[in-house]
């Protein structure tokens, strides 16, 4: 083979170049383009991927060597990359004779015979399974902030910036498509007096509690409760009128009511209770969502007003 630079004869003319090629970690390798068979790949191929170094024949030995998941993309680029004489880089997994997986770059370069064809393709194989282990445990730290940045710390569930992005969200849907949107606001009827009297640490439970008992009463994907602040809550409702949020208002009290939490300092029950302002509105371009929210509040603050322990939806 005239023009294979890892031409054994060349080769051991040349044991300095052999030895250095051979005792890389990278294996390099060449395929012949008109045969597409291995004219030579480096034998630290047997201790990376246990195949032995002669069982390297044909490109069909390479592209079932992969990951069946690999494939297709991996082939169909190298090919097509190498038919256009274009240098390239592919990662896949790589099959070890094992039947476990390794992943591998392959840094092809392609060879031309002086009128222009291809020749043949010469290349590295380099062992990036520890880069892909930190890149993925990267991604995985990526998603867990993601995730903690829209949780509650003490409660688990939904917390004030998420109920913000996605009121936001609901709020422009709502006026786009002209369906009611709904929103609850919640809060714990003398809840001062329950820290007073139990302390913080069984407040900070009873809050985890209720967060619990609220939680239950998601039925819809697109509904969101949050924890609002403090001990206030928040529910949004999207594409609910007023007769479906009052159902829900109902629900959370039964739910919270069914917890049966004590509360020796409460005026009004000897259970915890909460008091909701609820409000549905079919928003406008002309209104504005931060005096929406205000007026639920106000709502809430009827409910207390009246006597706490029930919802106002005035
Ligand atoms: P009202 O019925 O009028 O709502 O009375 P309240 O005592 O619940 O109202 P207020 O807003 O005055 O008090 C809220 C209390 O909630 C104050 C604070 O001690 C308690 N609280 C707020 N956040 C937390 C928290 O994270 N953990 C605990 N344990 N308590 C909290
Ligand atoms: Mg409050
Ligand atoms: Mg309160």
């Amino acid at each position: 083979m005239p023009n294979n630079p890892f031409d054994e004869e060349k080769l051991a003319n040349s044991m300095v170049y052999k030895t250095l090629l051979e005792s890389t970690l990278a294996i390099p390798w060449c395929i012949d383009w008109d045969s597409k068979t291995f004219s030579y790949i480096g034998p630290q191929i047997e201790k990376l991927l246990g195949w032995k170094q002669n069982t390297w024949r044909t490109v069909q030995d390479w592209a079932e060597r992969m990951h069946e998941e690999d494939r297709d993309r991996v082939v169909n680029t190298c090919v097509a990359q190498s038919m256009a004489g274009i240098d390239h880089e592919a990662d896949y997994r790589a099959l070890k004779e094992d039947g476990s997986f390794l992943w591998i770059r392959d840094v092809v370069h392609v060879v031309r015979k002086p009128n222009g064809d291809v020749d043949c393709l010469v290349g590295f194989m380099f062992d990036i399974s520890e880069r892909k282990k930190q890149e993925e445990q990267l991604q995985k730290l990526q998603r867990q902030l993601e995730e903690y940045s829209y949780k509650d710390g003490l409660t688990g569930i939904a917390n004030r910036r998420l109920f913000d992005d996605f009121y936001l969200r609901e709020w422009l849907n709502a006026i786009r498509t002209q369906k009611p949107l709904s929103l609850i606001l919640i809060d714990l009827d003398y809840f001062k007096q329950y820290n007073d009297l139990n302390g913080h640490v069984i407040g900070d439970t009873c809050l985890r509690q209720i967060a619990k008992s609220l939680e239950s009463c998601c039925t819809r994907p697109r509904d969101l409760v949050a924890r609002f602040g403090g001990e206030e809550f928040a529910w949004i409702l999207p594409e609910t009128n007023e007769a479906a949020a009052a159902m829900m208002a109902d629900r959370i009290m039964d739910a919270v009511r069914a917890a049966r939490l004590p509360h020796k300092a409460s005026a009004v029950s000897e259970l915890v209770t909460l008091s909701m302002g609820v409000k549905t509105i079919i928003p406008s371009d002309l209104d504005n969502r931060m005096e929406f929210l205000d007026q639920v509040d106000k709502n809430l603050y009827v409910a207390k007003r009246q006597g706490r322990n029930r919802y106002c939806a005035a």
